[in-house]
Protein backbone atom coordinates (compact mmCIF):
# COMPACT_ATOMS: atom_id res chain seq x y z
CA UNK A 1 0.00 0.00 0.00
CA UNK A 2 1.07 3.11 -0.83
CA UNK A 3 1.90 5.69 2.07
CA UNK A 4 -0.81 8.60 0.71
CA UNK A 5 -3.43 5.74 1.21
CA UNK A 6 -2.15 5.96 4.81
CA UNK A 7 -3.51 8.35 6.22
CA UNK A 8 -7.01 9.35 7.05
CA UNK A 9 -8.20 12.82 8.50
CA UNK A 10 -8.62 12.99 12.63
CA UNK A 11 -6.90 9.90 13.22
CA UNK A 12 -2.91 10.53 13.22
CA UNK A 13 -0.62 7.55 12.19
CA UNK A 14 1.81 5.26 14.00
CA UNK A 15 4.70 4.74 12.22
CA UNK A 16 8.21 2.79 13.21
CA UNK A 17 11.53 3.50 12.07
CA UNK A 18 14.28 0.62 12.57
CA UNK A 19 17.58 0.39 11.46
CA UNK A 20 18.96 -2.87 9.90
CA UNK A 21 21.50 -4.63 11.93
CA UNK A 22 24.96 -5.40 11.31
CA UNK A 23 25.15 -9.06 11.54
CA UNK A 24 22.80 -11.52 10.13
CA UNK A 25 22.13 -12.48 14.02
CA UNK A 26 21.70 -9.67 14.53
CA UNK A 27 18.82 -9.41 11.52
CA UNK A 28 17.73 -12.61 12.45
CA UNK A 29 16.70 -11.10 15.95
CA UNK A 30 15.11 -8.08 14.44
CA UNK A 31 12.95 -10.26 11.85
CA UNK A 32 12.00 -12.59 15.07
CA UNK A 33 11.20 -9.05 16.80
CA UNK A 34 8.76 -8.17 13.93
CA UNK A 35 6.04 -10.46 15.09
CA UNK A 36 5.64 -8.50 18.09
CA UNK A 37 6.05 -5.28 16.82
CA UNK A 38 2.98 -6.37 14.45
CA UNK A 39 0.53 -6.76 17.59
CA UNK A 40 1.03 -2.83 17.70
CA UNK A 41 -0.34 -1.91 14.52
CA UNK A 42 1.77 1.01 12.68
CA UNK A 43 0.55 2.00 9.42
CA UNK A 44 4.10 1.35 8.18
CA UNK A 45 7.54 0.23 9.60
CA UNK A 46 10.78 2.25 7.51
CA UNK A 47 14.11 1.20 7.39
CA UNK A 48 16.97 3.32 7.64
CA UNK A 49 19.85 3.08 4.76
CA UNK A 50 23.50 2.66 5.72
CA UNK A 51 26.14 5.85 4.99
CA UNK A 52 28.02 3.20 2.78
CA UNK A 53 28.79 -0.70 2.54
CA UNK A 54 27.96 -2.75 5.30
CA UNK A 55 24.05 -2.79 6.37
CA UNK A 56 22.72 -1.47 2.87
CA UNK A 57 21.63 -4.49 1.43
CA UNK A 58 19.95 -5.72 4.60
CA UNK A 59 17.47 -2.49 4.35
CA UNK A 60 15.92 -4.56 0.97
CA UNK A 61 16.35 -7.72 3.64
CA UNK A 62 14.13 -6.32 6.30
CA UNK A 63 11.73 -4.43 4.37
CA UNK A 64 10.60 -7.54 2.65
CA UNK A 65 10.61 -9.12 5.81
CA UNK A 66 7.61 -6.51 6.97
CA UNK A 67 5.93 -6.71 3.79
CA UNK A 68 5.93 -10.38 4.54
CA UNK A 69 4.34 -10.25 7.65
CA UNK A 70 1.40 -7.94 5.69
CA UNK A 71 2.94 -4.52 6.91
CA UNK A 72 3.44 -1.79 5.14
CA UNK A 73 7.34 -1.04 4.41
CA UNK A 74 9.16 1.98 3.79
CA UNK A 75 12.81 1.16 2.21
CA UNK A 76 14.66 4.51 2.99
CA UNK A 77 17.61 5.31 0.15
CA UNK A 78 20.45 7.63 0.02
CA UNK A 79 21.87 9.68 -2.61
CA UNK A 80 25.28 8.79 -0.85
CA UNK A 81 27.94 6.67 -3.07
CA UNK A 82 25.55 5.91 -5.93
CA UNK A 83 25.65 6.71 -9.64
CA UNK A 84 22.16 7.19 -11.42
CA UNK A 85 22.37 3.82 -13.20
CA UNK A 86 23.27 2.12 -9.59
CA UNK A 87 20.04 4.34 -8.26
CA UNK A 88 17.93 2.62 -11.16
CA UNK A 89 19.05 -0.66 -10.49
CA UNK A 90 18.35 -0.11 -6.69
CA UNK A 91 14.40 0.90 -7.35
CA UNK A 92 14.01 -2.06 -9.87
CA UNK A 93 15.06 -4.38 -6.73
CA UNK A 94 13.05 -2.31 -4.19
CA UNK A 95 9.67 -2.89 -7.14
CA UNK A 96 10.92 -6.76 -7.25
CA UNK A 97 10.57 -7.34 -3.59
CA UNK A 98 7.40 -5.30 -3.80
CA UNK A 99 8.06 -2.98 -1.60
CA UNK A 100 6.07 0.48 -2.20
CA UNK A 101 7.51 2.92 -0.38
CA UNK A 102 10.76 4.80 -0.43
CA UNK A 103 12.09 7.59 1.85
CA UNK A 104 14.18 9.59 -0.31
CA UNK A 105 17.33 11.16 0.94
CA UNK A 106 20.67 12.72 0.52
CA UNK A 107 21.88 10.90 3.28
CA UNK A 108 24.86 11.38 5.81
CA UNK A 109 28.53 11.24 4.54
CA UNK A 110 30.26 8.34 5.22
CA UNK A 111 32.14 7.77 8.71
CA UNK A 112 35.47 9.53 8.58
CA UNK A 113 34.22 12.04 6.02
CA UNK A 114 33.01 15.61 7.10
CA UNK A 115 30.99 16.60 4.20
CA UNK A 116 28.86 15.19 1.92
CA UNK A 117 29.89 14.49 -1.35
CA UNK A 118 28.03 13.83 -4.55
CA UNK A 119 29.29 11.00 -6.43
CA UNK A 120 30.01 10.97 -9.85
CA UNK A 121 27.05 10.93 -12.14
CA UNK A 122 24.85 10.74 -8.73
CA UNK A 123 22.28 13.23 -7.42
CA UNK A 124 23.58 16.17 -5.08
CA UNK A 125 20.34 16.89 -3.05
CA UNK A 126 17.63 14.79 -2.05
CA UNK A 127 14.98 16.77 -3.74
CA UNK A 128 17.42 15.16 -7.47
CA UNK A 129 16.21 11.38 -5.61
CA UNK A 130 13.01 12.39 -4.87
CA UNK A 131 12.10 13.12 -8.85
CA UNK A 132 13.78 10.43 -10.40
CA UNK A 133 12.11 8.04 -8.20
CA UNK A 134 8.89 9.67 -9.48
CA UNK A 135 9.36 9.16 -12.94
CA UNK A 136 9.15 5.17 -12.21
CA UNK A 137 5.64 6.33 -10.93
CA UNK A 138 6.19 3.02 -8.67
CA UNK A 139 6.13 4.46 -5.40
CA UNK A 140 5.09 6.47 -2.55
CA UNK A 141 7.46 9.08 -1.91
CA UNK A 142 8.59 10.07 1.42
CA UNK A 143 11.12 13.02 2.67
CA UNK A 144 12.85 14.63 5.79
CA UNK A 145 11.86 18.16 7.22
CA UNK A 146 14.07 19.93 9.96
CA UNK A 147 11.61 22.23 12.61
CA UNK A 148 15.16 23.54 13.82
CA UNK A 149 16.64 23.33 10.50
CA UNK A 150 19.16 21.29 9.04
CA UNK A 151 23.01 21.45 10.15
CA UNK A 152 24.35 22.65 7.36
CA UNK A 153 21.81 25.56 5.98
CA UNK A 154 22.80 28.61 6.40
CA UNK A 155 19.16 29.27 7.86
CA UNK A 156 15.95 28.15 8.87
CA UNK A 157 14.06 29.83 6.59
CA UNK A 158 16.64 28.62 3.65
CA UNK A 159 15.91 25.55 4.50
CA UNK A 160 12.47 25.58 5.07
CA UNK A 161 12.72 26.51 1.22
CA UNK A 162 14.25 23.16 0.42
CA UNK A 163 11.88 20.82 2.02
CA UNK A 164 9.11 22.79 0.22
CA UNK A 165 10.81 22.13 -2.86
CA UNK A 166 11.08 18.53 -1.92
CA UNK A 167 7.07 18.23 -1.33
CA UNK A 168 6.53 20.20 -5.01
CA UNK A 169 8.82 17.51 -6.64
CA UNK A 170 6.67 14.65 -5.41
CA UNK A 171 7.29 14.22 -1.79
CA UNK A 172 3.75 12.79 -0.44
CA UNK A 173 5.00 12.66 3.20
CA UNK A 174 7.37 14.67 5.78
CA UNK A 175 8.60 13.29 8.46
CA UNK A 176 10.43 15.61 10.61
CA UNK A 177 13.60 15.13 12.39
CA UNK A 178 13.49 14.14 16.06
CA UNK A 179 13.04 17.25 18.43
CA UNK A 180 12.77 17.44 22.06
CA UNK A 181 10.68 21.08 21.98
CA UNK A 182 6.73 20.80 20.65
CA UNK A 183 7.28 24.52 19.79
CA UNK A 184 9.87 23.89 16.99
CA UNK A 185 7.83 21.23 15.48
CA UNK A 186 4.27 23.08 15.53
CA UNK A 187 6.39 26.35 14.33
CA UNK A 188 7.48 24.35 11.54
CA UNK A 189 4.29 22.63 10.90
CA UNK A 190 2.38 26.33 10.85
CA UNK A 191 5.36 27.84 8.35
CA UNK A 192 5.15 24.50 6.04
CA UNK A 193 0.86 24.57 6.11
CA UNK A 194 1.22 28.81 5.40
CA UNK A 195 3.42 28.12 2.23
CA UNK A 196 0.47 26.02 0.82
CA UNK A 197 2.04 22.27 1.85
CA UNK A 198 -0.57 19.50 2.37
CA UNK A 199 0.56 16.63 2.25
CA UNK A 200 0.66 14.66 5.94
CA UNK A 201 3.64 16.07 8.27
CA UNK A 202 4.84 13.43 10.74
CA UNK A 203 6.30 14.28 13.87
CA UNK A 204 9.44 12.18 14.80
CA UNK A 205 10.11 11.35 18.42
CA UNK A 206 13.40 9.91 19.66
CA UNK A 207 12.89 8.88 23.47
CA UNK A 208 16.54 9.53 25.45
CA UNK A 209 17.96 6.37 26.22
CA UNK A 210 20.72 8.45 28.22
CA UNK A 211 22.16 12.41 28.86
CA UNK A 212 25.26 10.98 27.11
CA UNK A 213 23.50 9.64 24.15
CA UNK A 214 21.05 12.62 24.12
CA UNK A 215 23.91 15.02 23.78
CA UNK A 216 25.42 13.22 20.95
CA UNK A 217 22.67 12.85 18.92
CA UNK A 218 21.58 16.65 19.92
CA UNK A 219 24.90 17.68 18.67
CA UNK A 220 24.88 15.95 15.18
CA UNK A 221 21.70 17.01 14.07
CA UNK A 222 21.59 20.55 15.96
CA UNK A 223 18.25 19.96 17.95
CA UNK A 224 17.90 22.25 21.32
CA UNK A 225 17.80 19.95 24.53
CA UNK A 226 15.58 20.92 27.37
CA UNK A 227 17.62 21.92 30.42
CA UNK A 228 15.05 19.53 32.41
CA UNK A 229 15.49 16.54 30.46
CA UNK A 230 19.45 16.88 30.38
CA UNK A 231 19.18 17.20 34.45
CA UNK A 232 16.92 14.15 35.01
CA UNK A 233 19.02 12.31 32.64
CA UNK A 234 22.16 13.34 34.76
CA UNK A 235 20.41 12.69 37.86
CA UNK A 236 20.49 8.88 36.77
CA UNK A 237 24.21 8.26 36.10
CA UNK A 238 25.29 5.14 35.53
CA UNK A 239 21.69 3.71 35.60
CA UNK A 240 20.93 2.65 32.24
CA UNK A 241 17.23 1.63 33.36
CA UNK A 242 16.44 4.74 34.94
CA UNK A 243 17.38 6.70 32.29
CA UNK A 244 15.84 5.17 29.59
CA UNK A 245 13.06 5.08 31.51
CA UNK A 246 13.29 8.57 32.22
CA UNK A 247 13.57 9.40 28.28
CA UNK A 248 10.58 7.10 27.49
CA UNK A 249 8.79 9.60 30.20
CA UNK A 250 9.74 12.62 28.34
CA UNK A 251 8.99 11.23 25.14
CA UNK A 252 5.40 10.63 26.23
CA UNK A 253 4.43 13.66 27.47
CA UNK A 254 5.37 15.14 24.21
CA UNK A 255 3.36 12.71 22.18
CA UNK A 256 0.29 13.93 24.46
CA UNK A 257 0.62 17.39 23.86
CA UNK A 258 1.64 16.90 20.49
CA UNK A 259 -1.62 14.69 19.86
CA UNK A 260 -3.64 17.63 20.99
CA UNK A 261 -2.70 19.89 18.71
CA UNK A 262 -3.95 17.62 16.14
CA UNK A 263 -0.35 16.00 14.14
CA UNK A 264 -1.05 13.88 11.39
CA UNK A 265 1.48 11.47 12.36
CA UNK A 266 3.77 9.86 15.29
CA UNK A 267 7.18 8.52 13.59
CA UNK A 268 8.61 6.72 16.31
CA UNK A 269 12.66 6.08 16.30
CA UNK A 270 12.67 3.29 18.03
CA UNK A 271 16.29 2.16 17.68
CA UNK A 272 14.95 -1.48 17.04
CA UNK A 273 13.42 -1.46 20.99
CA UNK A 274 10.36 -2.83 21.77
CA UNK A 275 9.82 -1.19 24.87
CA UNK A 276 9.12 2.11 23.51
CA UNK A 277 6.90 0.92 20.71
CA UNK A 278 4.76 -0.82 23.33
CA UNK A 279 4.83 2.55 24.95
CA UNK A 280 3.98 4.60 22.35
CA UNK A 281 1.49 2.72 20.48
CA UNK A 282 -1.67 2.50 23.17
CA UNK A 283 -1.07 6.51 23.27
CA UNK A 284 -1.46 7.76 19.41
CA UNK A 285 -4.26 4.72 19.12
CA UNK A 286 -5.99 5.92 22.28
P1 LIG B 1 18.45 17.47 1.49
O1 LIG B 1 17.00 17.75 1.49
O2 LIG B 1 19.12 17.30 0.16
O3 LIG B 1 19.16 18.67 2.28
C1 LIG B 1 20.55 18.61 2.60
C2 LIG B 1 21.10 20.03 2.74
O4 LIG B 1 21.12 20.65 1.44
C3 LIG B 1 20.22 20.94 3.60
O5 LIG B 1 21.08 21.82 4.29
C4 LIG B 1 19.36 21.68 2.60
O6 LIG B 1 18.94 22.96 3.09
C5 LIG B 1 20.30 21.80 1.41
N1 LIG B 1 19.59 21.77 0.12
C6 LIG B 1 18.57 20.95 -0.24
N2 LIG B 1 18.17 21.21 -1.49
C7 LIG B 1 18.96 22.20 -1.95
C8 LIG B 1 19.05 22.92 -3.20
N3 LIG B 1 18.23 22.64 -4.21
N4 LIG B 1 20.01 23.89 -3.32
C9 LIG B 1 20.85 24.18 -2.28
N5 LIG B 1 20.81 23.55 -1.08
C10 LIG B 1 19.89 22.58 -0.93
N6 LIG B 1 20.54 9.39 6.78
C11 LIG B 1 21.02 8.23 6.27
O7 LIG B 1 22.19 8.16 5.91
N7 LIG B 1 20.20 7.12 6.15
C12 LIG B 1 18.89 7.15 6.51
O8 LIG B 1 18.19 6.14 6.39
C13 LIG B 1 18.35 8.36 7.05
N8 LIG B 1 17.04 8.45 7.41
C14 LIG B 1 16.53 9.65 7.84
C15 LIG B 1 15.16 9.77 8.13
C16 LIG B 1 14.63 10.96 8.56
C17 LIG B 1 13.14 11.06 8.85
C18 LIG B 1 15.48 12.10 8.77
C19 LIG B 1 14.92 13.39 9.30
C20 LIG B 1 16.83 12.00 8.48
C21 LIG B 1 17.37 10.79 8.00
N9 LIG B 1 18.72 10.66 7.67
C22 LIG B 1 19.22 9.48 7.17
C23 LIG B 1 19.64 11.81 7.84
C24 LIG B 1 19.73 12.66 6.54
O9 LIG B 1 20.31 11.90 5.52
C25 LIG B 1 20.57 13.88 6.87
O10 LIG B 1 19.88 14.74 7.72
C26 LIG B 1 21.16 14.61 5.67
O11 LIG B 1 22.17 15.48 6.17
C27 LIG B 1 20.16 15.43 4.89
O12 LIG B 1 19.30 14.64 4.18
P2 LIG B 1 18.04 15.27 3.39
O13 LIG B 1 17.39 14.18 2.66
O14 LIG B 1 17.22 16.10 4.28
O15 LIG B 1 18.84 16.22 2.34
Amino acid sequence: MHIRQLFQPGRPLFSIELFPPKTPKGVENLKNRLLQIRDFSPEYVSVTYGAAGGTRHNTLEVCSTIKKLGMVAMAHLTCVAHSRGEIDSLLSELKAAGIENIMALRGDPPSGESAFQPPPDGFRYAVELIRAIGKSDSFGIGAAGYPEGHVEAPSYQVNLGHQIEKVRAGAELLVSQFFLENSHFLRWRDDLRAAGVTVPIEAGILPALSAQQITQFCTMCGVAIPPILLADLEKCGEDKEAAAACGLEFALRQIEDLLREGVDGIHLYALNRLEPIAAVAPLVRA
